[in-house]
C-alpha cells in the first residue's frame, strides 16, 4: 500500500508498504482524510525517535474487522494500550506504560491507504459532521483535555499564547466555557480567523488590568513557557501544551513565589471533541490552509513546515 513513512531521518512516500496485519482486537481502517500536525513535524526533527508511517490525525472507514464495525465511518483514539496493567485497569489508558501512539510510538500511523486500529479505539462519526471536520477531532480532544484538569467558568479571564492549529482549537474550547478568552499570537491573519467566535485577538502583550487566571502555552516554542509565567495571576494555573523536543532554560522561582500550579496537557476526550463537532460549537473549516493527495504527501509536508501556515490535510 501507498504510505507516508519517516525512516532513518527520511520522509519518503513509499508505494510498497506490506499490507497491514490486523490482530484479534483490530480493525483496518482505510483513511479518507488525515491532517498533519506539529508534531509530525516535530518528529522528522527528532522528537520520540519514530521510523515507519507517520500521521495520527484520520477520518477513514473500516473495511476489516468486526461485522458491527464494517463500512462505518470512524475516528480513532491514538493511544494504543495494553488494557491489563494496573493503569489500565485504573482507567487511565492514556498513560498506559505499555501504550503505543499511532504515527509517534512503536505503531504505524494513518498517513497510509490502511492502517490497523485497535477496535477500542474506534469512535463512529455522526453523518452529518463533515470528513473534513471529524479531521480534527484528535487535536479538538487534546484541547478539550483542559477542561478535564482544570476548572474553568464564566467569571474567569484566560489567555492563549499562540494563535497556530492547536492555540485556535484551545481558544474555542475555553470560549465554550463562557469565560473572557485572549489569543495572544504573532498573525494578524490567523486571529481573525477566529476572533469572529467571541474570542480577543491580541497581537502584543498588551492587555490591562488583573494578570489572568489560566493561561495555556501553545506556541510550539521554548519562549512560550516563559511568557505563559508572565501573564498568569498569582495562585493561577498555567497549562503547558506544546511538546517541543529540546530542554527549557527558566527560573522556576516565579513558580514558588507566585504558587502557580503548571499543568502538562496532551491527549484529550475524543467523544467529547466529537460531540463539539457535531453540535457546531468549534469552528475548524477556517483553520484549513490546503488538501493534498497523499500521492502528493512530501508536498503537503513542505507547505505544512511555511510559517504562518495552518491546517494541511491529506486526501485517500
Ligand atoms: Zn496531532
Ligand atoms: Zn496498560
Amino acid at each position: 500500500v501507498r504510505a507516508l513513512t519517516f525512516e532513518e531521518g527520511i520522509a519518503k512516500l513509499q508505494e510498497d508498504m506490506p499490507e497491514p496485519t490486523r490482530g484479534p482486537q483490530q480493525a483496518i481502517v482505510r483513511p479518507v482524510v488525515m491532517g498533519i500536525c506539529d508534531t509530525d513535524l516535530q518528529i522528522m526533527q527528532g522528537y520520540s525517535g519514530f521510523s515507519g508511517v507517520l500521521g495520527h490525525e484520520f477520518v477513514g472507514v473500516v473495511v476489516d474487522g468486526p461485522q458491527e464495525w464494517m463500512g462505518q465511518r470512524v475516528v480513532a483514539d491514538i493511544n494504543f494500550a495494553c488494557g491489563a496493567c494496573p493503569t489500565c485497569l485504573a482507567g487511565d489508558v492514556h498513560h498506559c506504560p505499555q501504550r503505543t501512539v499511532m504515527g509517534i510510538v512503536q505503531a504505524h500511523g494513518a498517513f497510509a491507504e490502511r492502517v490497523a486500529v485497535p477496535v477500542s479505539n474506534l469512535l463512529r462519526v455522526p453523518d452529518h459532521v463533515s470528513d473534513q471536520d471529524a479531521v480534527f477531532t484528535e487535536p479538538l480532544a487534546a484541547a478539550f483535555e483542559i477542561l478535564e484538569q482544570v476548572n474553568i467558568d464564566d467569571s474567569m479571564t484566560t489567555l492563549v499564547i499562540g494563535d497556530g492549529k492547536l492555540g485556535s482549537l484551545c481558544a474555542q474550547v475555553l470560549a465554550t466555557t463562557g469565560a473572557t478568552v485572549v489569543l495572544w499570537g504573532h498573525h494578524q491573519h490567523k486571529i481573525d480567523r477566529i476572533a469572529k467566535r467571541g474570542i480577543q485577538g491580541a497581537l502584543e502583550p498588551t492587555w490591562t488590568g488583573r494578570p489572568f487566571d489560566v493561561v495555556v502555552e501553545a506556541t510550539g516554542s521554548k519562549a512560550g513557557l516563559q511568557a505563559a509565567i508572565n501573564a498568569v495571576r498569582p495562585r493561577g494555573t498555567v497549562v503547558l501544551k506544546s511538546t517541543v523536543a529540546g530542554a527549557h532554560e527558566l527560573s522556576l522561582a516565579p513558580i514558588v513565589i507566585d504558587e502557580l500550579r503548571l499543568v502538562g496537557s496532551r491527549c484529550g476526550p475524543f467523544d467529547k471533541a466529537l460531540a463539539a463537532l457535531s453540535d457546531g460549537d468549534i469552528d475548524v473549516a477556517s483553520l484549513i490552509d490546503a488538501v493534498y493527495p497523499l500521492s502528493d504527501g512530501l508536498k503537503a509536508l513542505d507547505h505544512a513546515r511555511r510559517s504562518g501556515v495552518m491546517k494541511v490535510l491529506l486526501r485517500c
